[in-house]
């Protein structure tokens, strides 16, 4: 699933190409990605609009267009945006498309089809379900160590659950989480409220390095992710424990472990992480 990361590079990736243009029109294959509003009156009241910023909010993107309006689109497992030349082809996966001033088109791809999109008015944006609860997100400068340090006093639990707790801090997926407490020496399982002041401010730098490398490295491509020109990024290659079950720490060498937990898979070193 796209993360933080991975979100962020496909927002710099469309935001040069999509500033300032304005879609024509919108055809819309399969409706239930529409979520608000219905499919028909999206097209509607999509068309004519002008792209004038794009942000994003954890991992999800939000494009602000002329008319007080902002397009929500969170990716989910495999939702994908891509700007393409017209002819580019598409098949059973492309669920919308928008037609550009420039003849370009922008595609929204989801192989899962868990992807959604949301048409909210600007002055909805502060109270829209989907986005109300979410903590900080994992980069906002305002989300300082002392900040980190007291949104996590009183948690209880383990610490990779709260990391992945998106009204805790948003960004955060499962394989971030394992690299960052990886990076900490902090064990997945670890209780929260047993971590030390010290361990806290390791978990806040490591948090921040992990994720800025990553957006340098252009994000992780596992499987299908790509950025908004269709391209994978090269974290994969500098992962230190996700996805390497058995393979040396590159910090200590022993044996990286594996543990199911809570349907997700936590990757460690049992000698680097206490
Ligand atoms: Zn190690």
């Amino acid at each position: 699933m796209p993360e933080l990361p991975e979100v962020e590079t496909i927002l710099q990736t469309l935001r040069p190409k999509l500033l300032g243009r304005t879609i024509e029109r919108v055809e819309v294959l399969l409706n239930r990605v529409i979520r608000e509003p219905d499919a028909e009156q999206f097209a509607k009241d999509i068309s004519g609009q002008t792209l004038i910023g794009v942000e994003r909010r954890g991992k999800y993107l939000l494009f602000k267009l002329t008319g007080s309006l902002v397009l929500v689109v969170h990716l989910r497992m495999t939702g994908r945006l891509l700007y393409v030349a017209p002819g580019f082809p598409r098949d059973q996966y492309t669920h919308v498309v928008f037609y550009l001033d420039n003849g370009k088109e922008l595609l929204f791809h989801d192989m899962r089809r868990f992807g959604t999109i949301d048409l909210i008015p600007a002055d909805r944006l502060k109270t829209f379900h989907s986005l109300n609860k979410l903590g900080p997100d994992a980069l906002d400068p305002s989300l300082t160590r002392d900040v980190f340090k007291k949104r996590l006093k009183g948690r209880s639990g383990q610490i990779k659950k709260i990391l992945l707790d998106q009204t805790f801090i948003t960004g955060i997926g499962n394989i971030y989480a394992n690299e960052i407490l990886w990076k900490a020496r902090i064990h997945p399982e670890r209780s929260a409220t047993s971590l030390t002041p010290r361990d806290l401010g390791r978990l806040y730098h490591a948090m921040r390095e992990v994720l800025m490398t990553a957006i340098d490295h252009r994000g992780t491509t596992i499987r299908d992710y790509v950025d908004g020109e269709g391209k994978p990024g090269s974290f994969q290659e500098l992962l230190a424990v996700h996805g390497r079950e058995n393979q040396p720490c590159p910090l200590c060498g022993n044996s990286i472990v594996r543990v199911k937990n809570g349907g997700r898979s936590a990757y460690f070193c049992p000698s680097c992480q206490k």
